[in-house]
């Protein structure tokens, strides 16, 4: 199941283009591609918040050591 991504209404799996506003509808190719993407930025995002999370770590292990 499908649905269109200009209107949102319902459509067959495999569907190129809308049946009822003809909007083009994204291919297979297209949706690997975009997982893809997804993907990348999900790390991405997973690599700045280690990031944060040493910093906050390194930041109360000098609140620590001025205590
Ligand atoms: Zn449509």
């Amino acid at each position: 199941m499908a649905f269109c991504v200009q209107c949102g209404q319902m459509q067959n799996d495999g569907t190129r283009f809308c049946r009822f506003c003809g909007g083009q509808q994204p291919g297979d190719q297209l949706i690997a591609r975009l997982r893809m993407e997804a993907e990348s930025i999900r790390y991405q995002m997973q690599q700045m918040q280690a990031q944060q999370m040493q910093q906050m770590n390194y930041g109360q292990q000098q609140n620590q050591q001025r205590w």
